[in-house]
């Protein structure tokens, strides 16, 4: 590396050829690293105590080759992970990770252009626009719907929490009560406590048997805290909880808080894009009528991790929220035309989230990515029959989207026997390497899930997977 930086010591520019050479270096193992993937472990080697301890090092003083770092990279950390990006992974809520959305990082991070406010970069921020105008289309909310890319679902459900308070409550935050279900993800209620809205004001509400919101449970607690004198402000419901997959009741949800005059706010982060395919929308009744919605680019739109995604329908509001005016900055755009990011959301300074979406919607054609979403419902919905009729496993929670819970049974078994057993069989598929799940607690019962999202996930590793579970159960029933 002597003689790679020019003799200028505070230079921090390369040359085209070092450009070039750098790139080629990172993409070649990037391409290597892909092509990998399904000779990977699904669920690498992450216990890293030790190693983490030999990375300690004091800041760098020197320059170092390029070759080596990627080296420690590719073939020290990021193997010590789960592989979240491996074709046979299932667990959590897996996305993938498009390979178009890196070169889109690549492109705007190497022009490094300022998107906060719409006309320093008005072009570029016109492509985030027509992002989230194409969000609203999909999601059939209004033309008056204003949206954020933010870096994932809960930033997503922190502005919508915080744009109700500043709707509904105003000042008087302490007064405000919000509703959510037993099952609504708990990234929710941190970004509630993020907007300021404590734990002391949040009522969960019971599910029913398929782990949806009970309505009739919604509308008696919020008679309650208005008779008792509180300001109910804010229901949240889930399009797709991450426990099961369940969608609660959106349109039923969303009329009990017109009538009370709350803020309906729908958790899409699983199962929004669903309603992007538009046989799929019927699943997803009511979700158009919602006060906001979290999106998960990162999840439904199979981008790599860092895009979430929130709609307003009120874009009004989300403006009022976050509009502010400092006469140092360039002026605002005139009218309601043209969006400019920064007076609807908190950050000024930002990187530019938007061309990772565009770039990969405009290459691949939305047609293609609503096949994929589709395709990944069929694969679970096959995946739910074959287990169904597999002796000693029962489906918990059928699939609706592309996510399904299930446990193993046998005649006169304990539920303790029954989470052990499924405990055990999750354990066992994950420890053969192809495959990789993950499980949920509901109330007392271990439920293994998997879900089908990863654009990766096709119908190969379902089989697969299905090939596994059923032999594992067999072992453990035998
Ligand atoms: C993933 C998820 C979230 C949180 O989103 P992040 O992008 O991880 O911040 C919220 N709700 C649901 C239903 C999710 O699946």
């Amino acid at each position: 590396m002597t003689g790679f930086f020019p003799d200028d010591p505070a230079s921090l520019e390369f040359s085209a050829e070092q450009m070039q050479e750098l790139g080629d270096a990172a993409l070649r193992r990037v391409i290597e690293h892909i092509a990998s993937l399904p000779q990977q472990p699904a669920c690498g080697q992450v216990q890293a105590e030790e190693f983490c301890r030999s990375l300690r090092e004091p800041p760098p003083m020197e320059p170092a080759p390029l070759e080596p770092l990627l080296d420690l990279l590719f073939r020290e950390c990021i193997p010590r992970s789960y592989t979240a990006a491996a074709p046979g992974y299932m667990a959590f809520i897996p996305g993938g990770g498009v390979f178009p959305a890196a070169l889109a990082d690549l492109i705007s991070d190497s022009a490094n252009r300022y998107t906060g406010i719409w006309s320093v970069a008005p072009a570029l921020v016109q492509l985030e626009a027509n992002v989230l105008e194409w969000f609203r289309d999909w999601m059939q909310f209004p033309p008056e719907a204003r949206g954020l890319l933010t870096s994932g679902g809960s930033m997503a459900a922190f502005n919508a929490v915080l744009c109700a308070r500043e709707k509904l409550l105003g000042t008087e935050i302490r007064r405000g009560t919000m509703y959510a279900s037993s099952q609504v993800h708990h990234s929710v209620l941190k970004s509630a406590r993020l907007a300021g809205i404590f734990p002391d004001r949040i009522r969960t509400i019971p599910v029913d048997g398929q782990f949806r919101m009970r309505p009739d449970r919604l509308e008696e607690a919020i008679r309650q805290d208005l008779e008792a004198g509180w300001k109910p402000f804010l229901a949240i419901s889930s399009a797709g909880t991450t426990n099961t997959g369940a969608i609660d009741p959106l349109e039923e949800i969303a009329a009990i808080s017109a009538q009370h005059g709350l803020w309906h706010h729908v958790d899409g982060a699983y199962g929004a894009f669903f309603h992007a395919c538009e046989e799929l929308r019927p699943l997803l009744r009511g979700l158009p009528l919602a006060d906001s919605l979290t999106l998960d680019p990162h999840k439904g739109l199979f981008l790599p991790y860092g895009t979430g995604a929130l709609l307003v329908r009120d874009g009004a509001a989300l403006r009022a929220t976050h509009a502010t005016f400092a006469d140092y900055l360039p002026p605002m755009p005139p009218g309601e035309e043209f969006y400019d990011p920064s007076r609807h959301g908190p950050d000024l300074s930002r990187g530019f989230p938007g061309l990772r979406v565009w770039l990969c919607i405009k290459l691949f054609g939305a047609r293609r990515i609503q096949a994929a979403i589709a395709e990944k419902r069929q694969l679970a919905l096959y995946a739910a029959d074959r287990l169904g009729s597999t002796p000693g496993i029962v489906l918990a929670a059928p699939p609706r989207l592309s996510l399904f819970a299930f446990y193993l049974s046998r005649p006169g078994a304990t539920k303790e026997w029954e989470n052990q057993a499924t405990r055990r069989l999750m354990d066992q598929v994950i420890a053969r390497g192809k495959i990789m799940l993950s499980g949920c607690r509901v109330d007392d019962r271990y439920l293994a899930r998997i879900c089908v999202l990863s654009f990766r996930n096709r119908r190969e590793q379902i089989e697969l997977c299905v090939q596994q579970i059923r032999e594992e159960s067999e072992k453990i029933l035998s």
